[in-house]
C-alpha cells in the first residue's frame, strides 16, 4: 500500500508509468518522488492534515 506524504491518503497514482518514481495524490494534489508505505505513519499524517484543514 502506498500513501501520500502530505495528506496520508492511499489515493495516489503514478504520474507516468515510465517515470514511476513520481507520484500524484488525487486527494490533495501532491506531486513528487516521495511516497509512504507505512500505514501507521500515513494514519498519523492524515490525522494532522485533517486537523489543519479543520
Ligand atoms: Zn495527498
Amino acid at each position: 500500500m502506498k500513501y501520500c506524504p502530505k495528506c496520508g491518503s492511499p489515493n495516489v497514482e503514478w504520474v507516468l508509468p515510465q517515470t514511476w518514481s513520481r507520484w500524484r495524490c488525487k486527494d490533495c494534489g501532491y506531486e513528487g518522488a516521495l511516497i509512504i508505505e507505512d500505514g501507521e505513519l500515513a494514519a498519523e499524517i492524515r490525522k494532522k492534515y485533517k486537523d489543519k484543514k479543520g
